[in-house]
């Protein structure tokens, strides 16, 4: 119970890596509040599963686009007015839309980077607004606030074919480093987790074919596909006292994706 007392903000946590990232923020006795972008019945569904396994901490699911300032503002009031206060924001939203760089409209372009990036904006203001006005609050946690932005490989790995992703998540990297550079002196610890592959919806293409398994393979040297628990136990880590001295950091969560996998031999 590394969380008693403590209230999480997990954004797109419907599916996915959200979803487990919930249950185990709840699991270590969080207060979580389940924000979903459209898919309200797993959302449901998943507060009614957290409420049974839990003790006496609450589930609260709250619709909203992160990519919109009125949409953030209605999550956060709605938290304070619940839970009186937010201990951990996980910005987890994230979209693809995959086109050849010559071909990426601007439309398509816009809207990863408004979800991807402006979204992770909107959401770390409202949060480190909250974590500043509470102040640190004795006995809950030792910093004032936790902020983990969900980034990916594709923070430091080109992505061809994917330019607005890539974009995104290499824009993202200095947003978490530059908020944990200037809320450090306030005890606000801002850190990314970069998943690899991990087995979910946004890539399902890839690891449902035999043929597209085998070639994501051959990408993790640890020999197998990332599973929501691999990520969701980094993030309680770092949303805990345990990794209090840790901000500005990313963790690659990738089996060694991150490693230069085609150099494994002579390169
Ligand atoms: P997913 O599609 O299951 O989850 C994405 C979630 O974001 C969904 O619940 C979706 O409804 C929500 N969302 C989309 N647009 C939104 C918006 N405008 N406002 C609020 N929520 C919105 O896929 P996932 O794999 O669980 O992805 C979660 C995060 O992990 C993303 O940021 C993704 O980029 C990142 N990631 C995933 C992988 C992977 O291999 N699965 C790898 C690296 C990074």
């Amino acid at each position: 119970m590394r969380l008693l007392n403590q209230t999480c903000l997990v954004t797109g946590s419907s599916s996915g890596i959200g979803k487990a990232i919930a249950r185990k923020m709840a699991m270590e006795g969080a207060n979580v509040i389940i924000n979903y972008y459209s898919d309200k019945t797993s959302a449901e569904e998943l507060a009614h599963d957290l409420e049974e396994i839990s003790v006496d901490n609450e589930m609260m699911v709250v619709k909203g686009d992160v990519s919109k300032q009125k949409d953030v503002d209605n999550i956060l009031r709605k938290t304070i007015d619940k839970f009186g206060a937010l201990d951990i924001l996980v910005s987890n939203s994230g979209i693809q839309i995959d086109a050849p760089s010559h071909e990426l409209t601007l439309e398509q372009w816009n809207r990863v980077i408004d979800v991807n990036l402006t979204g992770q904006f909107l959401c770390a203001q409202a949060a480190i607004k909250c974590f500043l006005h509470q102040g640190i609050r004795p006995n809950i946690s030792k910093a004032m606030g936790k902020i983990i932005h969900m980034s990916s490989v594709h923070e430091i790995i080109p992505w061809a074919g994917h330019l607005n992703y890539a974009s995104s998540k290499g824009g993202l990297l200095m947003l978490m480093k530059s908020l944990a550079l200037e809320y450090g002196k306030d005890k606000i610890r801002v850190n990314s987790i970069a998943p690899g592959a991990i087995q979910t919806a946004i890539n399902e293409e890839v690891w449902s074919s035999k043929k597209g398994m085998e070639n994501l393979l051959k990408l993790i040297p640890y020999g197998r596909i990332g599973q929501v628990e691999d990520v969701a136990n980094a993030a309680v880590w770092l949303a805990s006292d345990e990794s209090d001295y840790v901000t500005g950091t990313t963790i690659f969560v990738d089996g060694g994706m991150s490693c230069y996998p085609g150099f494994l031999d002579n390169g």
